[in-house]
């Protein structure tokens, strides 16, 4: 995706800063660990002395000097490990906590961009700054089924709120773990606040974890970015906005929450079907039903989204309310 000179600059802020956050978390975790081991300093004193005794003789080119000191080295790391050791800390306890391990946040191996860099160019493009503070509060670990009622049955299924929430939990749980070999698509639907977007979340939180590209907009959004210039031919939305379309994972939250005309039906249609045909997974939340979804979008879109979409519904209570203790 083509970005501009300042967003290119953004994003290297960002990996400056995490980079920087890295190597304060790595000090401060060396401090404890010398409070806790005071031998521990001397050592890396001693190693780090050395090390600079040995470069000045290899420049002197005194070999036997050398020699000894190499040995001494060795002696000190080996002491370091079993000291590490005796202590109980992890083998990389020293190793700073990278957001993503493949490129020491650096964002490129090799001279060539990480995956994590066209995440980054999706969270600055796309303004996703907002989404990852909500999935710190909304994952996997936070998900409660408690919150579905066994008494509320749904008429159409006859199933409880609860067994229709554990249905789409746990095929949200396998939609992860085996979204590598299978590109799969879900649509959550239901009322306000049963959890679509909350079980979406969890979703795309797992996924950013393993260094998936993942793109969060409401159907509002989404069809705000997608109208902006004025594309004639699908060619040229799809080439101005290469990350909608192929991106690992993209959510449209709220789907028919948007004003709905012939421009967002199309939109709408190229979206579903282009990541189809590219075999990337799509998950749609919305309060519609799908005869709904039949007349409002076109039938071609609704028969993609039929044939090749998991489909959960969600019943109940509004959580958000009973959260705040009022219902
Ligand atoms: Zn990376």
């Amino acid at each position: 995706m083509p970005i501009t000179n300042a967003q290119y600059d953004e994003i290297m802020r960002r990996y400056d800063a995490k980079q920087l956050n890295n190597k304060r978390s790595s000090e401060k975790k060396t401090k404890e660990a010398y409070i806790k081991v005071p031998r521990l300093k001397e050592i890396d004193d001693a190693i780090a002395s050395t090390s600079v005794a040995s470069a000045r003789q290899l420049l002197a080119g005194d070999s036997s000097a050398i020699s000894e000191l190499k040995q001494k080295l060795a002696a000190f790391r080996q002491e370091r490990i079993n000291l590490l050791k005796e202590y109980n800390f992890p083998e990389n306890y020293f190793e700073p906590d990278y957001t993503c391990k493949d490129c020491k946040d650096t964002g490129f191996i090799n001279g060539k961009q990480c995956h994590c860099f066209k995440q980054e160019v999706i969270d600055v493009v796309y303004s996703q700054s907002n989404i990852k503070k909500i999935l710190s509060k909304e994952n996997f670990s936070n998900f409660s089924l408690s919150y579905y009622s066994e008494d509320i049955i749904d008429p159409t299924t006859n199933l409880s709120a609860h067994a229709l929430a554990e249905h789409a939990y746990e095929n949200s749980i396998d939609f992860v773990k085996n979204f590598e070999s299978s590109a799969s698509n879900i649509l959550f639907f239901g009322d306000t606040g049963v959890g679509k977007t909350f079980l979406s979340n969890c979703i795309a939180k797992a996924l950013l974890d393993s260094g998936h590209s993942v793109i969060y907009f409401t159907s509002f959004q989404l069809f705000e970015v997608l109208s902006k210039g004025v594309f004639s031919r699908d060619s040229e939305a799809i080439a101005a906005n290469k990350s909608i379309f192929d991106c690992d994972l993209l959510i449209i939250d709220d789907l028919g929450t948007e004003l709905t005309n012939a421009f967002t039906n199309s939109q709408l249609f190229l979206c579903v079907n282009e990541r189809l045909l590219r075999q990337k997974s799509t998950i749609i939340s919305t309060n519609l039903g799908m005869r709904q979804i039949l007349d409002t979008y076109s039938e071609r879109t609704f028969s993609r989204i039929s044939n090749n979409y998991s489909i959960f519904k969600l019943v109940g209570d509004d959580i958000r309310m009973k959260k705040r203790g009022q219902v």
